[in-house]
């Protein structure tokens, strides 16, 4: 037996008796009309090109990029050197506070978890006269000893470039857009109570360098009625993300009430919770605070947004952290930041994106680290790098595992490429992200379009 394209059931590694009982099978089951031919000649080649694709990254994922699930024996190793370096117990490690009260802010505390070569120790404390360092026990249990630039590390321990980059600092983009105290407003619909600048971690490339870690502030009730009151008299406001600094550092209590505030305002429809304590210390997370957020998610729709920038920061108990409040809110999004070393190859952003895909979390954004603070502009990656890596994952991930890639310039823009090639005699020829393919889209008829008599309209005169 031999088709017409000359290949016979040998070729395929068949026998004759194997396909006629294949044939007989499929006349059987039809189920959604496949043939024999269609998936032994074209289904199964196109899975087999498609598998081609991600051969590299499959081989190289664990190695290139292992996430914290699978290098938590070395990180349980990394925590009781830590525990016993800082004298802390096992009631200070599992709980916030304790991981509040023994974080590292100094170079002295620093030296005692983190082995660095002496110059970098030097740099570290001239550094830190600059800029605040802080870090937990916790999140520094997941820095790989040896590892030059661990992706953990080069996130938390400022480095020598913050003082040599420091150049004019062009203000934050949201100094003039607060319309009102702690709001920031770009959107007609949107905007953001800035809470607290307080977070549990300072990180080396925080957009908000200028307002985080100077001096620790949470604000009292009187500052946030003036911006209650603001979004109070817009009627306009649908959706409001409270932040900070980190919007977990706040008391369940202070959590709760500025919740309730929001939820009594008729026009605020949607809430925000801006965090990356889940990521820095998931201990935080506990059964009040979630009680908290599945009341507020029962009256209005509650979303908590992350920061989570390479697969290393998600552990067992991170995992754990974002499983248990995903139960309890609409959604839990993610917003990275493309940092160099960090998750700036195809290997790295994709595992990053399917390790928080597989904690719970949706990956939302990726941004392009900003051009504002020179402090970090040694971790900037150029746009198209991001654009490569971003457009990369189409055809290759889950689609909702694929998050949009985003520039802040006044405003968050879309830094995505258009598959859009050209239009050729009615149709749109597109490119395929993950093959370079060229295919023809036949668009909607325009004059079909313009009809408004259409589906039941057209009975009407
Ligand atoms: S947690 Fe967010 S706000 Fe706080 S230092 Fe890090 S990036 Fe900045």
């Amino acid at each position: 037996m031999r088709d017409s394209s000359g290949v016979t059931p040998q070729d395929l590694g068949f026998t004759f008796e194997d396909l006629v009982q294949l044939a007989e099978k499929h006349r059987q089951i039809d189920e959604h009309h496949v043939t024999v031919g269609g998936r032994l000649c074209r289904a199964l080649p196109i899975v087999e090109e498609a598998n081609a694709r991600v051969k590299e990254y499959v081989e190289k994922k664990d190695v290139e990029a292992p996430s914290g699930i699978e290098l938590w024996e070395k990180i349980k190793e990394n925590a009781r050197r830590i525990k016993k370096a800082l004298g802390m117990k096992e009631e200070d490690w599992n709980s916030f506070s304790g991981q509040l009260r023994f974080a590292i802010n100094s170079l002295d505390e620093l030296m005692k978890v983190v082995e660095l070569p002496d110059a970098a120790y030097k740099d570290i404390r001239e550094v830190t006269k600059h800029y605040r360092m802080r870090l937990t026990p916790y999140y520094a249990s997941l820095i790989m000893p040896g590892k030059i630039n661990d992706p953990i590390l080069v996130q938390c321990v400022p480095t020598r470039e913050m003082i040599d980059n420091a150049g004019i600092e062009i203000p934050p983009v949201a100094a003039d857009h607060s319309p009102a105290r702690l709001i920031d407003q770009f959107y007609p619909r949107v905007l953001t109570i800035k809470a607290t600048n307080m977070c549990a971690m300072y990180c080396t490339h925080c957009l908000r360098i200028a307002h985080i870690g100077k001096k620790d502030r949470i604000y009292s009730r009187e500052a946030y009625r003036e911006a209650l009151d603001y979004i109070k008299q817009d009627t306009l406001i649908r959706d409001v993300l409270i932040t900070g600094g980190d919007a977990f550092i706040l008391p369940n209590d202070m959590i709760r009430w500025l919740l309730g505030e929001l939820d009594k305002i008729d026009h605020v429809r949607m809430k925000r919770l801006g965090t990356r304590i889940p990521v820095t210390s998931p201990m935080r997370v506990d059964e009040e605070l979630l009680d908290i957020l599945e009341e507020s998610n029962d009256i209005k729709p509650l979303r908590v947004v992350t920061q989570v920038n390479t697969a290393q920061e998600i552990t067992p108990v991170s995992r754990e952290a974002f499983k248990q409040i995903s139960k309890r809110v609409s959604a839990v999004m993610n917003q990275a930041v493309l940092l160099k070393g960090i998750n700036d190859t195809r290997v790295k952003m994709w595992k990053l994106c399917e390790t928080i895909h597989e904690a719970y979390i949706r990956p939302y954004y990726v941004f392009n680290c900003s051009f504002r603070n020179p402090q970090f502009s040694h971790l900037r990656v150029p746009v198209e790098v991001g654009q490569d890596i971003i457009e990369s994952m189409y055809g290759n991930i889950s689609g909702d595992a694929i998050p949009r890639y985003i520039a802040t310039a006044g405003g968050k823009i879309p830094l995505h490429r258009t598959n859009v090639v050209r239009r050729e005699n009615g149709n749109i020829i597109l490119r395929k992200p993950w093959s370079g393919e060229e295919v023809a889209y036949p668009d909607a008829d325009p004059e079909v379009y313009a009809n408004d008599k259409y589906a039941f309209a057209r009975y009407w005169k």
